[in-house]
């Protein structure tokens, strides 16, 4: 099935409304990836946001920036969190900290989050570098790892939110007015949750759906023999069961929805990386 992109996106910090209610807000990466969307839902009393961006000076000034216009008139009232890699999970300690709001996340993405941020052996960057040279990376190579890789979840984590609400497949969450329903997927991390919602045709994807690149799916010491292509594949697959009508928002890339056009290629110029 074909797929048609939707939206140019905004600038960054800009945030611009999706649906009614609903944000998005894109903030900078400092990778060849270069950014990731984030989503801010506008309630009565409140904002309750989706995703958080990385610890550096260019997000943490964005996040100044709004605290200063939109959380001044509602503060942020509720961070809920995809999953744990940094891109996601970044800021989410320290603007819970900052506005006293609750995190809702999976309980497997926040264990592994304080693992991670504590540099538990086994899930450091040595470790990484020694299961890569055990899989045939030269020790240069792995030693490049080491160095780059050492420190670097800490400066872009700085802190784990110190407790949270735990998110599982099949719970029910208000959101604008809303219901959304998590739907967990495994494979690209521990416990990932997407949300679903019917009444306004809407999936929050993060990392499970991207539109023009593939998600990450790995391999780890922790797990040397496991399988998550498989378990990102059977995710993937429960996934395409939803409603073909959904509007995807991804956390990369543009929104995008299943394409019911019978002309071919119809949305070939319409695509937008
Ligand atoms: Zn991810």
């Amino acid at each position: 099935m074909a797929i048609e992109r939707l939206f140019e996106p905004p600038e960054p910090g800009q945030p611009v409304p999706v649906a009614p209610g609903l944000l998005w807000v894109r903030l900078p990466l400092p990778f060849q990836l270069n950014h990731i969307n984030v989503w801010l839902f506008e309630e009565l009393h409140q904002y309750t946001l989706v995703d958080t961006g990385v610890n550096l000076p260019d997000v943490v000034a964005i996040w100044e920036k709004l605290g200063q216009t939109l959380f001044a008139k509602k503060p942020l009232g509720r961070i809920v969190l995809t999953h744990a890699h940094p891109d996601h999970v970044g800021m989410a300690g320290p603007l819970a900290r900052q506005y006293g709001a609750p995190v809702l996340m999976s309980a497997g993405e926040y264990f592994f989050t304080r693992a991670i941020c504590a540099a538990v052996p086994g899930m450091n960057a040595s470790a990484l570098a020694d299961f890569l040279a055990s899989h045939g990376l030269v020790a240069e190579k792995a030693e490049q790892t080491n160095k780059a890789r050492g420190g670097l979840f800490n400066k872009l984590v700085p802190e784990p939110p110190l407790s949270f609400l735990r998110l599982q497949h099949g719970d029910t969450l208000t959101l604008g007015g809303h219901p959304w329903t998590c739907h967990a997927g495994h494979g690209h991390s521990v416990e990932h949750i997407s949300l679903v919602c019917e009444p306004l045709n809407l999936l929050i994807s993060g990392d499970m759906l991207l539109p023009s690149i593939s998600t990450n799916v790995s391999v780890y010491g922790t797990e040397p023999d496991g399988n998550p292509l498989k378990a990102f594949l059977e995710s993937v697959q429960r996934m395409a069961k939803l409603p073909d009508t959904l509007t995807v928002l991804p956390s990369h890339g543009v929104p995008l929805k299943a394409c019911t056009s019978a002309v071919p290629n119809c949305c070939a110029t319409t695509s937008t990386a």
